[in-house]
């Protein structure tokens, strides 16, 4: 390696995985160079936080980390970790930081097969992560009268719709979203539809939100026209806008092997369709993208409590560390293809066969085998996995 991937190490399970992926899967076979940050709950305290702002900080820097799941701080937690602060989601931190989309993909293994039958190739979603019903301002109208949208600019002057006229109570809301945030969305979908050389849709209700959704459908297809379709059509893949309806009925019908681009509400309600029709949340890779050009790879399920309190008492676990290493070999090889590095790109695709062929041979974890159609398979602990994996790596070389 000759540039440093930005490390974020994390909490409880994932943190214990994460040391064994590095110990037995990455060090012995990899001059494994990493810019070390400790998002561990305690440090972040320690820290006041400031060690997730310079974590980002870094993956600007260097353009590619990678991520270890997270506490994200409530109540049970303040008393648990003795926290000065219910300190923030270092996801959401980073996010703000890197202004980022997220994209989710399913891990694809023969013997792990979606409820959809013709999903034959990943479908990968990419939820705009900002604004919407998810800032929204709301009213409980409590009975009749008028309402009215106005927007005073900062000259003074004035526009006005009415929205309703209520004869009786009713309820209201206001959203909104920004060109900027919605230009560095399709930004980061465009760029992602590139580097994964799969077509892209996108779809809004533009028929009948004439304003708010229809501007998203035109920033997409002008961005579209001005800088990317030259560079789609040379990769042989397509721009393809449609209809949230219309999109879900083909989404149903379809082999897979494309990116699905969905505004913020419609994202956050079809990734857990499309990833609990794929199997399991441990099969499951995320990776933000920054306009910018900055990635950053984590697994999407969170930090497995559950399983840290039995492995603390010494009980046996049995916990799915796919999507934790292929966190890492997302990272690696971005960093190998930006660095012009073929043999650390080589190194993520063996590491990944070795991976998805181990579980193919019926050996996995428990999630696993309560949902494969394989016969007779082994189920592992968390160490033993790690280490058949290493072995299948092994042999492939
Ligand atoms: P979780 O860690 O995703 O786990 C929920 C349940 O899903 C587990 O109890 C387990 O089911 C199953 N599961 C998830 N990942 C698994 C894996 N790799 N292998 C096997 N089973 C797996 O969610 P949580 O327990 O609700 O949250 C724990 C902490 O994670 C919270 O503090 C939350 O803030 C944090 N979190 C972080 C991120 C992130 O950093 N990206 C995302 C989500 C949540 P069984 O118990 O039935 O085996
Ligand atoms: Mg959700």
């Amino acid at each position: 390696m000759t540039t440093p991937l930005v490390e974020m190490d994390g909490d409880e399970m994932t943190r214990i995985l994460w040391s064994m992926i590095k110990e037995e899967l990455l060090e012995p076979y990899i001059d494994l160079k990493t810019e070390y940050y400790d998002l561990g709950l305690e440090h972040r305290n320690e820290t006041d936080d400031q060690v997730t702002l310079d974590s980002a900080e870094a993956a600007r820097k260097y353009g590619v980390a990678v991520k270890c799941a997270t506490i994200t701080p409530n109540a049970a937690r303040m008393t648990e970790y003795n926290l000065k602060e219910m300190w923030k989601s270092p996801n959401g931190t980073i996010r703000a930081a890197l202004d980022g989309t997220v994209f989710r993909a399913p891990i694809i293994v023969k013997g792990i097969e979606p409820c959809v039958r013709n999903w034959e190739k990943p479908i990968t979603l990419a939820r705009h992560a900002y604004g919407d019903v998810y800032k929204n301002t709301e009213i409980k109208v409590p009975g009749a009268g008028k309402a009215e949208l106005v927007f005073t600019a900062e000259d003074g002057t004035q526009m006005r719709e009415t929205i309703h006229h209520f004869t009786g109570a009713g309820i209201l809301q206001g959203i909104h979203n920004t060109e900027e945030s919605i230009t560095s969305f399709a930004k980061a979908c465009f760029n992602f539809a590139l580097d994964t050389k799969q077509d892209l849709w996108f779809a809004t209700k533009d028929t009948i939100s004439k304003k708010y959704d229809h501007t998203f459908k035109d920033i997409f297809q002008e961005i579209y026209d001005a800088e990317y379709k030259e560079r789609f059509e040379a990769a042989g893949i397509e721009y393809f806008y449609t209809l949230i309806d219309d999109a879900v009925a083909r989404v149903m019908k379809a082999k897979g092997g494309f990116i699905w681009a969905c505004k913020n509400y419609d994202g956050d309600v079809m990734s857990d369709m499309v990833s609990s029709a794929f199997g399991s949340l441990a099969m499951m890779t995320s990776v933000l993208v920054s306009p910018n050009g900055a990635y950053e790879y984590e697994a999407a399920h969170g930090t497995v409590q559950r399983h840290y309190y039995k492995y603390l008492k010494g009980e046996e676990t049995s916990t799915n560390s796919v999507a934790t290493i292929f966190a890492w070999t997302g990272a690696l090889r971005k960093r190998g293809e930006l660095d012009g590095n073929q043999e650390l790109m080589n190194f993520a695709d063996r590491l990944e066969k070795a991976t998805t062929q181990t579980i193919e041979e019926g050996k996995m974890t428990r999630d696993l085998a309560l949902i494969t159609s394989l016969q007779d398979v082994t189920v592992l602990n968390s160490a033993d996995f790690i280490k058949a994996i290493r072995k299948t790596f092994e042999a492939l070389s």
